[in-house]
């Protein structure tokens, strides 16, 4: 299934605005529905010389083969460098999709760790918009997470939209545009993206080879992109932490520490603390909801195990222990020894089924 597919009704909006392409879109929505495929597919569509009838891009064309290789002239993505870092580290599929890898000709900048999209890189933007387009059609410029621009970016690329060089899209994506400059979306048409219907998303799933698909949806809260992220994320600790959490009151603090602090150091790449933190978040938000007799979110195949220890349990005492996540959640970005951590976590919540 493509994404137009998933989000039909956004994608048939992006058609309608073909015929009178505005200078700049602006598409938001919360993170993991599909927003940036959403977004390649339309500039693949854009730049395509022989497009389907339903407006996506062909694939075959000489315009598509260049995109899909991510060397498309008339083509730039901006995003931060540690996005594009994560690209390269997964492993250079470089046919999986056209991601404008020609965009990041600029060297290594140090901007608080590569987290930003920074002035350089709206005004590498300036050789690339005072030539004529290549194809003789248009140019798209996709700025990923819009948001990631800091404030000099932000104010380069508003002067270039208030003069809006011919034929050519800005493309912004957004997870959170109430953080963009206001006089920059202003500037756009915008376009929010919901979650997909939940059937659809479940099919594109599975076509994902997801099994589960029902949970992981559940799992971030009907998201497709994220759900396939958290399940790709989740091997192998996630089972063992599960476990832990359903053992309640019977929970050994000090061996299930040890033995989940091996697991998480397995772990190649980012930090997984914050992950745990908020998969505990999402269980405890389900006990609190069991608790109170109510259809749990998230844990849907767990749900016989929570009901079970959603009995007798204080929902003030959930809250409590919810609050103290939250203060967790921050510290497990920087912790400083992750096995204290672990135990503290631990004993926090073996006491919501003890006192
Ligand atoms: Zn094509």
């Amino acid at each position: 299934m493509k994404v137009a597919e998933l989000h039909a009704a956004s994608w048939q909006r992006l058609q309608d605005w073909k015929s009178r392409l505005p200078h700049a879109l602006l598409l938001s929505g919360v993170k993991g529905l599909g927003k940036l495929d959403l977004a390649l597919a339309f500039a693949a569509s854009l730049l395509c010389e022989d497009a389907h009838s339903d407006g996506t891009a062909c694939g075959a064309c000489p315009a598509c083969q260049w995109f899909l290789k991510g060397n498309h002239p008339d083509f730039r993505l901006l995003q931060p460098e540690a996005l594009r870092r994560e690209e390269k580290e997964e492993g250079d599929e470089e046919e999986k999709k056209g991601r404008g890898r020609n965009a990041d000709k600029q060297e290594e900048k140090s901007n608080r760790s590569g987290q930003e999209i920074g002035i350089e890189d709206v005004r590498a933007l300036d050789a690339f918009l005072s030539v004529g387009t290549h194809r003789q059609k248009m140019r798209v410029i996709l700025v990923h997470p819009a948001e990631a621009m800091n404030r000099h970016a932000a104010n380069a690329l508003l002067k270039a939209l208030e003069e809006p060089p011919s034929d050519t899209l800005f493309l912004l994506v957004s997870n959170e545009p109430m953080r963009l400059l206001p006089t920059l979306r202003s500037r756009c048409q915008q376009l929010a993206l919901s979650t997909p219907d939940a059937a659809l998303a479940e099919k594109f799933l599975l076509e994902h080879h997801l099994s589960d698909a029902v949970t992981w949806l559940a799992l971030a809260g009907g998201a497709p992109m994220l759900a396939l992220r958290l399940s790709e994320n989740a091997a192998p600790w996630r089972e063992t932490f599960l476990k832990f959490l359903q053992q309640g009151g019977q929970l050994e603090v000090l061996s299930a520490a040890v033995t989940l602090e091996k697991e998480l150091k397995a772990v190649k790449g980012e930090n997984p603390l914050p992950q745990m933190v908020e998969w505990a978040q999402k269980w405890i938000i389900d006990l609190t909801l069991a608790a109170e007799r109510l259809p749990i979110r998230f844990y849907l195949a767990q749900r016989a195990k929570i009901m079970n220890l959603s009995e007798n349990r204080r929902p003030l005492l959930l809250l409590r222990f919810y609050r103290e996540l939250l203060q967790l959640r921050r510290e497990s970005a920087h912790p400083l020894n992750m096995r204290l951590f672990l135990e503290q976590f631990f004993f926090r919540y073996r006491r919501l089924f003890v006192e």
